[in-house]
């Protein structure tokens, strides 16, 4: 029993050690070394691509068919690899990212697993895998038609190459796959289908559905991380043909621009498509009428459309006969980029009046922030429980009652995850980072900007993520289930908050609070700007943020990104000093007041009720001069003295001790550990305040204390730390002098009486 105790108190301590990072107090202020790549001649020190950046560049031509009877999707792909790494190339490495949905998959192997009450489908999965999701390789052959050697691992295929592929080199191949398309609300996944009982018919969102390259850098050379479905996708630009077959009454909507319009449209819809093009709000291209009459037809002929797509990272798709389809120009740095939306009629009337007009707010306010949008298309797919970016498309939920009415939950779910999806095209698809490696660099950055773009929507917009006060509940969460910023992708605590709402926040805090917004805008879209259509890395990031401002910011990175600490300052002490003027009639008359107004001594004054005669009272030999003795009382010698020492004052002196300043000594206690600014506001008497920032450099002296003076012309009511609630601060009750309650409301608990669940547009049509 003891050695089990012990072991368990083991294991605890050790999880202790391996998910918190304390920063040690002396080094706060470090500059970051080791935790930094060196710089070189692909990454300079200043966080721009450098005079030797390369990165590679892989070409798809694809005619994919999907068999909505088998719900399965086929493929051809003829891929043309750019090898512009300096280095030769032995082998190449593909993802075949659908194999995580195959039976044998790490990715249900490595899912810890329980027994419990009540087991859904998806949780019997990771039990007994019984989908069979993965690719079915057919032929894996090169240019001449000559099969290759290859070898899967899991997700990920290597191709042995007779020939070495040479710096600068080309070289083409083709494969030849089928999988089995995933019941998306059943099993999960980023892609799959969603079915509709009513009507019985599908809605495909399609993606990481063919054999894609592996992207081979400067930083990492092949990029070894399996697909286990947490960790998103890193991948290389390129050019895009891809010619997909659906049932001939099936609407698709895809990364890229349709090349075949008028093989797969009707008259009407071309007319409506044209007429879009230069339409500033959202046109109905094909509508729900139309949509209700093609999910009846289940025609069985096909019909094929092409589409192109130039400069991208990805390619997806999704495709039904349910879909209704509007679009809209937008105006973007000289250019109209078409706004576009796929729902079915599922999806309204939210849809419809909102969908597009938040794809085309997206691009209007990420470009101002980060680089214009530069792909010809902006889509927003509607498929239930989903929010999932690729280039130029994305499949999002948000689907009002069978009713029409929607809670208001509802409505800014949607359009925040239509905001967050498209604003993906930006973080990574274009600014490209490393997804598998690191979820805040798209994630966080793009939950940023998803926060500017929901206040530019409605200045009353209820944010989730990015005002600190909001953050505050994870930060002082338990430190043994909590990861730094900077972790891996799979091994992230606490995923939403960690990876998402944190660095928004920080980022959020060093626009608002730390840089300033002239500062910070300038920096932030310089990174946007060196590194869009690159592959950046942690270190391009904080580099460049740091080199475009002329901030340093090491210290902020440190506690933000590498750290777990938090963010409480107690305003321990608060002191007021005055001058001393040494003038007798102000000085004896303060220090008589100071002593009046300290109460009686307790025994003195039951001595006194109980009429007690002391020796004073009945021995008049023992009265002399200090009987009578007063000394706070003002003598002719008293105010010479105090001539004399003014005459040896100068006049700078003399104004400064009879200047009646307030001087408030003010000590602050780091008790979270996370440096931060201060920020202190005053109060006065007549309701006016004066506010100071201290930048954080005020702990550079690695203390968890620091004390500072601020003069003042006035006596001050009140003092407050942080009050407008910019620094996160997790514990407001040690933030104010005098001590201030914060009032906390409490209800009786009633069994028995909740009410069946009404969204307010229910309610009021009840009222
Ligand atoms: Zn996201």
């Amino acid at each position: 029993m003891k050695i089990r105790i012990l072991l368990l108190s083991a294991v605890l301590l050790s999880t202790v050690l391996a998910h918190s990072q304390i920063t040690k107090w002396e080094d706060k202020f470090k500059q970051l070394g080791p935790e930094l790549a060196t710089p070189n001649e692909q990454r300079t020190a200043s966080g721009a691509p450098g005079h030797a950046y390369w990165q590679q560049q892989a070409d798809y031509n694809m005619k994919i068919r999907l068999d909505d009877n088998l719900q399965r999707v086929s493929g051809e792909e003829i891929i043309t690899y750019h090898n512009n790494s300096p280095d030769v190339l032995y082998y190449l490495w593909l993802q075949l990212d659908q194999n995580n949905m195959a039976k044998n998959s790490d990715a249900y192997a490595i899912e810890q697993s329980k027994i419990g009450d009540r087991m859904s489908l998806n949780d019997i999965v990771d039990l007994e895998p019984w989908f069979d999701g993965g690719f079915k390789l057919e032929e894996v052959k090169d240019a001449s038609g000559k099969d290759l050697k290859y070898t899967v691992n899991q997700t990920m295929m290597r191709i042995d190459l007779e020939t070495p592929l040479k710096a600068g080199a080309v070289y083409t191949f083709k494969i030849k796959w089928w999988y089995n398309i995933n019941d998306r609300i059943r099993l999960g996944g980023r892609s799959g289908y969603e079915y509709f009982e009513e009507d019985k018919n599908y809605l495909y969102t399609i993606a990481q559905f063919y054999p894609r390259m592996v992207v081979y850098t400067d930083y990492a050379g092949w990029q070894h991380k399996q697909f286990l479905g947490g960790g998103e996708f890193t991948l290389d630009f390129g050019n895009y043909t891809v010619a997909i077959t659906v049932p001939s009454d099936h609407i698709i909507g895809s990364t890229g621009v349709l090349q075949n319009p008028k093989d797969v449209l009707t008259a009407d819809q071309m007319k409506r498509f044209e007429k879009a093009k230069s339409s500033n709000e959202p046109v109905i291209i094909c509508t729900q009428d139309e949509a209700i009459n093609r999910e009846k037809t289940k025609s069985t002929s096909e019909k094929t459309w092409i589409f192109k797509a130039e400069n991208v990272r990805d390619f997806a798709f999704a495709t039904s006969r349910k879909f209704i389809w509007d679009a809209q120009a937008v105006d973007v740095g000289g250019k109209k980029p078409l706004a576009m939306s796929f729902y079915p009629k599922e999806g309204n009337p939210l849809w419809e009046q909102y969908s597009t007009r938040a794809v085309a707010h997206t691009l209007r306010v990420y470009s101002k922030h980060t680089v214009d949008y530069p792909y010809p298309v902006a889509i927003s797919v509607h498929s239930k429980w989903i929010g999932m970016e690729y280039p130029m498309i994305c499949f999002n939920g948000g689907r009002p009652e069978a009713d029409g009415t929607y809670s208001e939950n509802t409505k800014v779910g949607m359009i925040s995850v239509i905001i967050h999806e498209v604003g993906h095209n930006f973080f990574p698809m274009i600014i490209n980072s490393d997804e598998r490696q690191w979820t805040w660099m798209d994630e966080g950055l793009n939950t940023f900007v998803q926060y500017l773009a929901e206040k530019e929507f409605d200045p009353n917009y209820p944010t989730r993520r990015g005002p600190a006060r909001n953050i505050v509940d994870y930060m002082k969460g338990d430190k043994t289930k909590m990861s730094p910023i900077m972790t891996n992708s799979e091994s992230i605590y606490q995923f939403g908050n960690n990876a998402y709402g944190k660095p928004a926040t920080a980022l959020n805090i060093l626009r608002e609070t730390i840089m300033g917004r002239e500062l910070f805008d300038y920096a932030f879209k310089e990174y946007a700007r060196r590194w869009a259509f690159k592959h950046p890395t942690p270190e391009d990031f904080y580099r460049t943020m740091e080199d475009a401002s002329g901030v340093d910011l090491d210290w902020f990175w440190r506690g933000w990104f590498y750290g777990t600490e938090h963010c409480d300052m107690n305003l321990k002490e608060v002191k007021l000093y005055k001058w001393n003027t040494r003038n007798p009639e102000v000085e004896n008359a303060f220090k008589k007041e100071l002593k009046d107004a300290q109460p009686a001594d307790i025994s003195l004054q039951r001595d006194r009720a109980e009429g007690m005669v002391t020796q004073m009272d009945v021995d008049k030999d023992i009265v002399d001069f200090y009987t009578t003795y007063d000394p706070f009382k003002v003598t002719m010698l008293d105010v010479k003295d105090y001539e004399e020492y003014v005459k040896r004052l100068t006049e700078d002196e003399k104004k400064m001790i009879n200047s009646d300043r307030y001087y408030y000594q003010v000590t602050v206690e780091n008790v979270g550990g996370l440096i931060m600014p201060l920020i202190f506001e005053f109060e006065f008497a007549d309701g006016t305040r004066r506010r100071f920032k201290i930048p954080a450099e005020i702990w550079k002296m690695s203390e968890p204390s620091v004390t500072k003076v601020f003069a003042l012309d006035r006596e001050a009511t009140s003092i407050a730390l942080d009050p407008q609630l910019e620094t996160a601060d997790v514990e407001l009750n040690n933030n104010f002098w005098p001590a201030r309650i914060i009032p906390t409301k409490f209800e009786l608990f009633k069994q028995g009486q909740q009410r069946p669940e009404e969204n307010p547009m229910q309610r009021a049509k009840r009222n």
